[in-house]
């Protein structure tokens, strides 16, 4: 069903109020597979408002009008209408949280509700009345599914999926640094999500509501394994992030911000020499932390980072964005640099997940 979303108030034109009635509304329509059409915000004026809501008739089946239904003479929302409209006999919503009841009104082909504007009114009006409306005026079922990818920029993602079929459903794109999220939305949406899939690869790291410290998580605890780090650039953000999950002291044994040389030697044993020669910026420092931390802590896996987050620190052959991480197991470790041109927050943030990423395709 095709609805319009119709704002009312001097407040949200003036950018006092913030409208999220529109965005909560949007959002419960979006989720019923609802199709949100047309959204406008008008002040508190007869005029504005009768107009706003008439034409908003004339695009959807369905119009939900929000504000301008209290006692003082600035809500006119029901005035305004009948001034366009003529008297209206509607029936009224039960308001259980404030005074002014909703109303629902048919108006041309449209059917109209109107809400009070303080949100939990509006929400509890919503979700009695017109939620249960909206549900069984629901043609066909709705599909979607939201794919969690990182690891790869989302121009390179655009680019891979040219030539996959999406049977016919909108895919959709949204950054929220450092993961790519991607939607898909329309009938044959598993199906569709499954192409993706396959295009992708290791790539998609989890659907719906995934969280990306809980997938790595469940992994280690699926695998029996624990982990100790060892942290400079990063200032103890991987253990913060694994420590995001319930139950992570399942596998997660201790994290060590090791910034200095002096910790990385006493705390990790990190050669001195290694340091003078490689520098605490390198391949070989690295992978004597991963090992030190590991051996130290006994545990299955160590990992470690080292690099410049900037954006002072740089040499000739370390630009700001160096970074280098290894992950260690009894019998092996695997390193991998990149450079990371972030500033330094996205930059902290961007290697931590990358290091969890390491240990989540460690096991795939
Ligand atoms: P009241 O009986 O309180 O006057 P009302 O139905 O007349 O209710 P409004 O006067 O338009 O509603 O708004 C009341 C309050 O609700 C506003 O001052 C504001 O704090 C909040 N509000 C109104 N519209 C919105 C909106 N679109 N998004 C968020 N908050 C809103
Ligand atoms: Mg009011």
């Amino acid at each position: 069903m095709r609805v319009a979303i119709v704002c009312t108030g001097d407040e949200l034109m003036q950018g006092v109020i913030v409208n999220t009635n529109a965005a909560w509304l949007a959002e419960q329509c979006h989720k019923l597979g609802s199709e949100v059409v047309w959204q406008v915000t008008v002040s508190d004026d007869e005029g504005p408002i009768g107009e706003a809501v008439q034409e908003a008739t004339s695009k959807a089946a369905c119009v939900l009008v929000s504000g301008g239904l209290g006692p003082t003479t600035d809500d006119i929302t029901i005035a305004s209408v009948e001034k366009v409209f003529g008297k209206m006999k509607g029936t009224s919503l039960a308001n259980k949280v404030g005074t002014a009841p909703g109303v629902q009104v048919t108006l041309g082909k449209a059917v109209v509700f109107f809400l009070p504007g303080v949100p939990p009114e509006l929400y509890q009006i919503f979700s009695d009345s017109i939620l249960p409306w909206l549900r069984e005026r629901q043609e066909g079922a709705h599909a979607e599914r939201v794919l969690h990818c990182f690891g790869m920029r989302e121009a390179v993602i655009d680019e891979k999926l040219r030539n996959v079929d999406l049977c016919g459903t909108r895919l959709s794109f949204r950054v929220k640094f450092p993961e790519v999220l991607l939607k898909v939305l329309g009938q044959k949406a598993e199906k569709a999500a499954a192409n993706i899939r396959q295009c992708l690869g290791d790539v998609v790291y989890g659907e719906g509501d995934a969280q990306f410290s809980q997938v790595v998580g469940d992994l280690l605890r699926a695998k029996r394994t624990t982990i100790a780090v060892a942290e400079s650039c990063t200032g103890g953000q991987i253990a913060d992030l694994i420590t995001d999950i319930s139950g992570s002291s399942d596998y997660f044994e201790r994290g060590l911000v090791t910034y200095s040389n002096r910790s990385k030697m006493e705390l990790l044993g990190v050669a001195e020499v290694t340091i003078q020669k490689h520098g605490a910026v390198s391949r070989e420092c690295a992978v004597e932390m991963a090992r030190g931390v590991r051996v130290r802590s006994g545990t299955t896996l160590g990992l470690a980072v080292t690099g410049i987050a900037g954006p002072t620190g740089d040499t000739a052959e370390k630009p700001v964005g160096t970074v280098h991480l290894a992950l260690a197991w009894d019998g092996g470790e695997q390193v991998e640099h990149f450079c990371f041109t972030r500033e330094r927050k996205a930059f902290k943030q961007l290697v931590s997940w990358t290091a969890l990423n390491m240990v989540r395709e460690h096991f795939l």
